[in-house]
């Protein structure tokens, strides 16, 4: 008899339950990874086995590549799924999964390298046609040569780590002064963080929107689109709600940049689910980064277009099948995402510990994607990211209406969380004509 496939989900939180329930109904066995820490996360409960592969820190449970290999050998394995954050866009990780007779659910090993270099991903995307936001990423040599090519740009700028990620180590220069001691800190940041000291200047773009292109490659040239993610309600450039489509921009900028997005990942054989980031300014289009892994946000495509993204992912991974077809792909209604986060609603200094109660939203297209539980407690270790509530209806109008009353349907006693800065973002006039952009929170909501 064929022995049944079998993945290693090798995260926690929100997405190893996702990546289970996926696994699940494909009808494969699922083996998951814990930390100390983690022991009472619901998903370990419903997998086939869970393997403890270190303490709370990251570094030596989450990020321990070999822990997590043997993981998978003492499972018995086919392939590892990596979800998001952590190892997800390890180039050498993947590579170590594939020597080691997995498959990584994920791009090729190349993609992966090269997209985590944001300068070098700016290039490819420049020479695929693909517009980028103007600034420079040559060598910083003197301070006078800095601030002439900056001069160039024209202020403010903003500085960037070129292995950077997670919002982190960005900063913004208005003027000339203190143009250099920046780049200097942002050097030492960015050594520090993400091991390597290169960064490079892109003109900051004031009152952007953020707006992302979902793609999907076979692998062998062949590639689809779904459609476009707004991600422009963010908190010190993290999102914190998304929704699909994107709003108020012209259709046919919208479908040029979709096409755009699909050419060049045909053109780099993209294998799996991927992100192409833009900002959206006076009507231009600019890419900022490629994410090659399924991103958080990724709910709000699938409510739209009723792909499961993650079974997708598995699929074509596990069994080399690649069931898209963009003349099949079609938008329906809108959908929204509120990420649900254990922190100070004032200080959002994260608040872990344990949670008394939870009632969870329901209703029609109504999702809540969680772990929690009531009495489960939250370690202090991790990512302060509890819950997504999705929400889908037939117009935008409605999806607010609906996540509103979603939020105040929804109970987590115990910890703090920012359940009330959600309802106050769907009670407010400017989201709801959808004027916001990605200082909007920060400028006129908090
Ligand atoms: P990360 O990989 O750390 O998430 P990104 O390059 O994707 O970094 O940028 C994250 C966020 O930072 C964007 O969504 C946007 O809010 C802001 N940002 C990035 N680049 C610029 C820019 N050139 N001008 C204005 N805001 C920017």
């Amino acid at each position: 008899m064929k022995k049944t496939k079998k993945i290693l989900i090798a995260n926690r939180g929100v997405i190893a339950i996702r990546a289970l329930r996926a696994a699940r109904e494909l009808g494969y066995e699922v083996s998951s990874v814990y930390s100390t820490a983690d022991k009472d996360q619901k998903h370990l409960k419903l997998s086939d086995d869970a393997i403890c592969i270190g303490p709370a820190s990251v570094k030596d449970s989450y990020l321990n590549e070999a822990a997590i290999i043997s993981a998978a050998e003492l499972g018995n394995c086919d392939a590892i799924y990596p979800g998001f954050g952590f190892l997800a866009e390890n180039a050498d990780f993947a590579e170590k999964c594939e020597k080691s007779g997995f498959k990584f659910v994920g791009p090729d090993v190349g993609v992966i390298a090269s997209m985590g270099d944001k300068i070098k991903a700016k290039e490819i995307m420049q020479e695929l046609n693909v517009p980028t936001v103007p600034g420079y990423d040559g060598e910083i040599t003197t301070e006078e040569q800095i601030q002439d090519k900056v001069e160039k740009i024209g202020y403010p700028v903003i500085v960037k780590a070129s292995a950077g990620g997670g919002g982190r180590g960005m900063r913004v220069v208005h003027k000339k002064d203190n143009l250099w001691d920046e780049i200097q800190s942002a050097k030492t940041e960015a050594d520090f963080s993400f091991g390597s000291d290169k960064v490079f200047i892109e003109k900051f773009l004031l009152k952007p929107r953020h707006i992302e292109i979902q793609i999907f490659g076979d692998g062998k040239g062949n590639a689809v689109h779904l459609f476009s993610r707004d991600c422009s309600m963010q908190r010190k450039y993290q999102k914190i709600v998304e929704e699909a489509p994107a709003i108020n921009v012209p259709i046919e900028k919208l479908e040029e940049i979709q096409k755009i997005s699909v050419e060049a990942c045909k053109s780099l054989k993209y294998k799996g689910a991927g992100t192409l980031e833009f900002l959206y300014e006076d009507g231009q289009f600019f890419f900022i980064e490629m994410n090659t892994r399924i991103q958080v946000e990724h709910t709000v495509t699938e409510m739209i277009t009723g792909v499961d993204l993650v079974q997708s992912q598995l699929i074509l991974a596990l069994e080399n099948e690649f069931k898209l077809n963009q003349n099949v792909l079609k938008i329906n209604g809108h959908a929204m995402q509120c990420r649900i986060n254990a922190e100070n609603p004032k200080t959002f200094v994260p608040s872990p510990g344990q949670i008394k109660t939870v009632h969870r939203p329901g209703g029609y297209h109504v999702r809540f994607e969680s772990q929690i539980y009531s009495g489960y407690k939250i370690p202090p270790d991790y990512d302060s990211l509890i819950a997504e509530i999705i929400v889908k209806d037939s117009n935008r109008e409605r999806v607010l209406n609906k996540m509103k009353m979603a939020l105040d349907e929804t109970v987590i006693e115990g910890i703090d969380t920012n359940l009330d800065l959600h309802r106050r973002i769907m009670s407010d006039e400017g989201f709801r004509k959808s004027d916001h952009y990605i200082k909007y929170l920060e400028e006129k909501i908090l």
